[in-house]
């Protein structure tokens, strides 16, 4: 009797990982004691730790040219730590930005970074991506940087950009691994895990090996990602028990198909509920231009937005939980990661119809 979860993050887990951790807190496979109860260096999470990068790798099709660390802290720490490593002091970084997180990134990097904005669909309500052709990059840049999935404005990058020699950073908080993605044309990947890959409070970052040896800005060594690369992501205690789940997620995306199945049922969830809401003759909308419209976050406003809160507290009460769109953009919001199934997406359109029909 679980809800139908489309909270933006952390977001809705598949049942089964959840089971499995559930089974296994007391008693890791014999270990007679929980895995968040043991050493982060000893065998037990070494395996856990170890399978976790192996089947990431497999899942993304990760090459060994790259790197990945686990890391503790959010996404939003990331961006200030790729300006801390990657660009030298007063060096010029692109940003590309496509709605709110993109100017969260721009913040964290502005102490470190002499930031150009490269291209803003501000002016547009982000409602679009602003074309390449009128990206103003910066010869020499330490890197270009853009958001893959906007989670807010529901505004996503359909293909890789070509941003010339620069490395391109990318934040795939709320779309990696949801569909194929050639990695190696990426300098960095980034992405807090509580959306697609697990629960909050670790980091996947993917980061070609050549950037680990740029001199970048004096930093600690906690804050140095070739530091954790050496280390394994050991460099101090890492947060365990998020990535033994997010261990458990990879593997069961791996075992339901891959990205390439996942691409399939986020393709047919999205045309569902994108159908719906373009279909509904006004009644509902979507602003967002349909060449960048997210797979995984879709946000749409009612006709009437007095209508709104009958329709949270009637959409609860179907067991369709968390739509309340952002508080920027207001509205609701249906974030439809890898983990919702896609009977979740069909209740929430027959419900939709069905709120229509009696509210219309
Ligand atoms: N980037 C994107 C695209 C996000 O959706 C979020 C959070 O929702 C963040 C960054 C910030 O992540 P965190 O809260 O893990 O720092």
């Amino acid at each position: 009797t679980r809800a139908y979860n489309f909270s933006a993050g952390p977001a809705t887990l598949p049942e089964s990982v959840l089971r499995q951790a559930g089974e296994e807190l007391l008693d890791w496979r014999g270990a007679r004691a929980s895995i968040i109860e043991l050493s982060h260096r000893g065998p037990e999470f070494m395996q856990v730790a170890t399978e976790a990068e192996a089947d990431l790798r497999t899942l993304m099709s990760i090459p060994d040219s790259h790197a990945v660390l686990f890391l503790s802290g959010g996404a939003t720490t990331q961006q200030a730590l790729l300006a801390l490593n990657l660009a030298a002091p007063g060096q010029v970084a692109d940003y590309v930005v496509t709605g709110h997180w993109g100017k969260t990134a721009i913040k964290q990097a502005q102490p470190y970074v002499a930031v150009n904005v490269a291209a803003d669909g501000d002016g547009g309500g982000f409602r679009d991506i602003p074309p390449a052709t009128d990206w103003r990059l910066t010869d020499g840049a330490a890197y270009v940087h853009v958001t893959a999935n906007e989670t807010i404005h529901g505004v996503e990058f359909q293909h890789t950009p070509d941003v010339g020699d620069a490395p391109l950073v990318a934040d795939f908080s709320s779309s990696i691994a949801a569909g194929p993605l050639d990695v190696s044309r990426y300098g960095v990947i980034y992405a807090g895990a509580q959306k697609n890959l697990g629960p909050v409070g670790v980091s996947v970052v993917i980061v070609r090996r050549d950037l680990l040896e740029r001199t970048g800005h004096a930093r600690a060594p906690i804050f140095d990602y070739a530091r954790h690369a050496q280390a394994g992501s050991m460099l101090n205690t890492p947060p365990t028990f998020n990535w033994y789940l997010a261990g458990l997620v990879f593997k069961w995306m791996l075992a339901e198909g891959g990205v390439e199945e996942f691409a399939r049922r986020n393709a047919r969830k999205a045309a569902a509920l994108y159908g719906a809401i373009d279909g509904s003759g006004g009644f509902y909308r979507n602003e967002v231009a349909v060449a960048a419209r997210s797979r995984m976050n879709v946000p749409f406003f009612l006709h009437d937005d007095a209508l709104d809160k009958t329709f949270l507290a009637e959409a609860k009460e179907a067991g369709l939980i968390a739509l309340k769109g952002h508080r920027a953009l207001g509205g609701m919001r249906a974030s439809i990661y890898n983990a919702m199934p896609e009977e979740g997406v069909q209740a929430l359109v027959a419900f939709m119809g069905d709120f229509q029909k009696r509210h219309g």
